[in-house]
């Protein structure tokens, strides 16, 4: 025969059940046990800190409205926490009363958290299920450290917080630690220097590097197999945590919830969290704002573009990484022309360097200009319509204000056709917009001009350098 706490829960559980969808039931309210009933007061076990926090805040009303129905109400409610110790040792997991003398039942500032117990059963969504031991990889690479990072006036700033951090993890005012910046700046770099650094000088700390959007499927994962708990737990065991590109967090709500909570448990207990973002904070759309209002209680720091000599710093130092030697000149060329990001540098640099050996040849200022354009060729960025006049009217020395005039004369209308030519080529405008920049002509001409470039190109040999003379300058006025 059941209990009288077993039935009482039952009947709140049916309650409960009617009122929230199944998934949310089973992975907030299976997993709750009914302990005991004394007068009007239900005790219900929950499997972690976090579980109860997540009740409290989630089901609050929910919960109270369902006891009282079953309890009359002056009902309480009490919890009691099986908790995960972080020692590793195996210790089977205990159960702890919360204290009985606060009075707010239902509040959860009065609740005194016990200590944390951990059971050797946590899964660890890193690791092939079944290993006993929590053993967690760091994931990180161990190539980005201090050392490989380069100091330039981009990333000072931004370098010493991170070493600030590393020296003292969890232990000063960077927490959290926000890096951010575009593309191919050096934040994953920076974050992970972080966590090799504290992997190296302080060996007893759980480390921990993380893509959001693996933290984001991971979650999933544990909701489709019900257990998020698990999920919880683990992350909740690590004492530096860093997440990569949280800008991929935007729009997953549940997702932002559950890291809202990790972040929390984390921080609350002294633990380091470093996370990068491709834009500032406040430029991050649909982020809760409680997110973003935690993010400020550390330190925001931002990687810029890097300046002429840290470029030439970071090509050396890779040079001299791999024993290579490249000539100046080279080295410059590179420098001045991939200007963007410290990946483009490193790829142009790669493939130059790839390129020399494959066809065991030296590494040359050609080689370096033939690479580069290449590489600029296939950057995103956007080529204008003024700057191909500007480009093909100073190639030919010729004014700008001709190619809109109606004159004939042969210089202008090769001038004229070689434009319009490459706006096709490589802007995204329409024969109609082209013909319009070009004194209002009409679409048929920019057709007909296209043609006679490429009857050209086909016929007459040094009709066809200029063009790739042109394409040349054009590519690398970007
Ligand atoms: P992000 O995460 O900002 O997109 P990464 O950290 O992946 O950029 O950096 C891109 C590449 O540039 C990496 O190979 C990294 O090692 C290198 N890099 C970035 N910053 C520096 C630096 N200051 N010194 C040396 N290498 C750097
Ligand atoms: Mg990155």
């Amino acid at each position: 025969m059941k209990n009288k706490h077993e039935l009482v829960w039952e009947n709140c559980l049916k309650i409960i059940k009617d009122n929230i969808n199944v998934q949310s039931f089973k992975t907030w309210f299976e997993p709750i046990k009914p302990v005991k009933l004394d007068a009007n007061s239900l005790t219900i076990q929950v499997p972690s800190q976090f579980f109860y926090e997540w009740l409290e805040e989630h089901y609050v009303t929910l919960l109270r409205k369902t006891i009282k129905r079953e309890l009359g109400d002056d009902a309480k409610l009490e919890y009691r926490i099986l908790m995960d110790t972080s020692n590793g040792t195996k210790t089977a997991p205990k159960t702890i009363d919360v204290p009985n003398h606060r009075e707010g039942v239902y509040g959860t500032n009065e609740v005194s958290m016990p200590t944390i117990f951990s059971s050797p059963m946590v899964k660890n969504p890193f690791v092939i299920p079944g290993l006993k031991k929590i053993h967690v990889d760091s994931q990180l690479n161990p190539n980005y450290t201090f050392d490989s990072f380069i100091e330039g006036d981009c990333n000072k700033f931004a370098r010493s917080a991170g070493m600030a951090v590393a020296k003292s993890p969890g232990g000063t005012a960077f927490n959290p630690l926000v890096i951010y910046g575009g593309v191919g700046l050096g934040k994953t770099h920076l974050a992970q220097a972080i966590g090799n650094y504290i992997k190296v000088n302080n060996s007893t700390k759980t480390v921990l590097y993380v893509s959001s959007e693996k933290f984001t499927s991971q979650f999933l994962n544990a909701i489709k197999d019900n257990n998020t708990n698990d999920f919880i737990h683990f992350y909740q065991q690590i004492d530096i945590l860093i997440i990569d590109d949280i800008q991929f967090f935007a729009n997953k709500t549940k997702t932002q919830d559950i890291f809202f909570h990790i972040f929390n448990h984390l921080h609350q207990n002294g633990k380091q969290l470093i996370l990068t973002s491709d834009r500032a904070p406040k430029d991050l759309e649909n982020m809760e704002e409680r997110l973003l209002s935690r993010f400020k209680w550390g330190l925001t720091t931002d990687l810029q573009t890097p300046d002429y000599d840290t470029r030439i710093s970071i090509l050396q130092k890779k040079l001299h990484a791999d024993g290579i030697e490249m000539n100046e000149d080279v080295t410059r060329f590179i420098a001045t022309n991939i200007k963007t990001n410290i990946r483009e540098l490193e790829g142009v640099l790669t493939s130059i360097l790839a390129q020399a050996t494959f066809n065991r040849q030296d590494i040359t200022l050609d080689l370096a200009k033939k690479t580069v354009i290449n590489f600029v060729k296939h950057a995103t960025k956007e080529i204008s319509l003024d700057m191909i006049q500007k480009t093909v009217c100073d190639f030919f020395e010729v004014p700008v204000e001709k190619l809109k005039e109606p004159t004939r004369k042969r210089q202008f209308v090769q001038a004229r056709q070689l434009s319009m030519f490459f706006a096709k080529e490589y802007t995204k405008s329409s024969l109609k917009a082209i013909g319009h920049q070009f004194g209002g002509r009409d679409h048929s001409t920019v057709i007909h001009s296209c043609q006679a470039v490429r009857n050209l190109i086909d016929t007459d040999e040094e009709f066809r350098d200029s063009v790739e003379e042109l394409k040349k300058r054009i590519e690398l006025s970007l």
